[in-house]
């Protein structure tokens, strides 16, 4: 019976990760959240977890009463939940934090040899070398969970050593704003930009989504995970997100994945790699779907994406960088803080004052961290 551990697991991804486990009968060593002390009470009885921890202090303590008559230990802070991604019984852990803090615990698992299912696409690309760097020296194997990367994943098994990768073509839904102009966008509200077309997701994803900055932060993520350059990444506009992307051979051959949407195909493909199972999800039908459609993304209007590809263009710090000015301008319109247009151009202004080093430390990834939030804070004058 496999072992797994839910980094992240009262979120989107991380409870369609259990519910996978459940079909699969896994047996779940432990689990962790930011503050929801009562879902992850739940979790843990339903789940019999080894540890659980929380972030936040207090709500720990809560969880920990709640509990007591259980035998499951519960930890607190970032240390508690690195701690449950450094020393768990778990063959594989899958990260589905969302943002930055998913940084430490993602290295955490690699440094302890564990194999990575990654959600948290921004580990990886503010991470960069430091996350690959960890794997590569532990023999630990990063698989992806994002519905994209999984299908070029996909795409690519067995492929003969002498074919190379022309392109990757990584499909967009081009969210609910698809089709719209600048000034359509002057005046969108968070309800609007919260109402994702096909998928169902956590709050900070669905409004990268809206802005694109979802397809940069892909692009980066392509680049490293597939060792291909950006100018290898294509990005095409696929609104029924049937198609989840495409592999381009040089003899112009184009392989692609196709699936229902739903997050637990590519979390059950994660957790058996190289091995399929029965699916948790409904068989596709290509004669139901009917059309599907493909169009250029309107990279002027959704500036994000290019603000990533220069970002990675560049290296060094600036994918981190931008990583983070998006993280704090897309809590800041969560909040009703800033305008929607607002997010692309603070991102750009933020990151136009790094100073760039291509070698860098986690700790100089948490400083970018620090210094891009107050610098978008104080440009949006919030
Ligand atoms: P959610 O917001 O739904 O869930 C986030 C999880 O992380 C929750 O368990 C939350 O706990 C926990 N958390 C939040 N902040 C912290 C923190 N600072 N430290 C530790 N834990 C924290 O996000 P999603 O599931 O939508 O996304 C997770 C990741 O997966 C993101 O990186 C996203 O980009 C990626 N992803 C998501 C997809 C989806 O369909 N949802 C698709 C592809 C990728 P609590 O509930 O207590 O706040």
């Amino acid at each position: 019976m496999k072992t797994i551990g839910i980094l992240g697991s009262t979120g989107s991804i991380g409870t369609q990760s259990l519910d996978v486990a459940k079909k699969r009968g896994y047996r779940v060593s432990f689990l962790t959240a930011g503050s929801n002390a009562a879902l992850m009470e739940q979790q843990i009885r339903e789940f019999h977890p080894e540890k659980a921890a929380l972030l936040n202090e207090a709500k720990a303590r809560e969880l920990k009463m709640r509990v007591s008559d259980t035998s499951t230990r519960i930890l607190s802070g970032e240390e508690g939940i690195c701690e449950c991604a450094a020393n768990s019984g778990a063959d594989i852990v899958i990260n589905a934090i969302v943002g930055l803090a998913g940084l430490r615990p993602t290295l955490a698992v690699l440094n302890a040899g564990k194999n990575l299912a990654l959600a948290n696409k921004e580990s990886l690309v503010a991470g960069g070398e430091l996350v690959l760097s960890e794997a590569e020296k532990h023999h630990a194997k990063i698989l992806p969970v994002d519905s994209e990367h999984s299908a070029i994943f996909q795409c690519l098994q067995g492929k003969p050593s002498n074919a190379a990768v022309k392109k990757i073509i990584l499909t967009a839904s081009g969210g609910p704003f698809f089709g719209k102009t600048e000034k359509d966008l002057e005046k969108v509200t968070v309800k609007q930009a919260l109402n994702h077309p096909n998928w169902s997701m956590g709050a900070k994803i669905t409004i990268d989504s809206a802005t694109m900055f979802n397809k940069g932060l892909e692009l980066i993520e392509a680049v490293r995970l597939f060792h291909v350059r950006p100018s290898q990444v294509d990005i095409v506009v696929h609104r029924e997100s049937i198609v989840h992307s495409l592999v381009m051979y040089d003899d112009n051959s184009v392989i692609a994945q196709l699936g229902l949407p739903d997050m637990r195909i590519p979390i059950q493909y994660a957790l058996t790699y190289p091995e399929r199972y029965e699916s948790p999800v409904e068989e596709l039908d290509l004669a139901k779907c009917g059309t599907l459609t493909f169009f250029a993304p309107d990279e002027k209007t959704f500036r994000c994406i290019d603000l990533c590809r220069q970002a990675v263009e560049k290296g060094g710090l600036y994918p981190a960088a931008v990583n983070s000015a998006n993280e704090e301008a897309n809590a800041m319109f969560r909040a009703g803080q800033i305008r929607f247009l607002e997010i692309p151009r603070l991102i750009e202004a933020a990151s136009a004052a790094v100073h760039n080093q291509e070698h860098f430390t986690i700790d100089d990834v948490f400083s970018i961290d620090r210094q891009m939030r107050e610098t978008v804070r104080a440009l949006a004058k919030v």
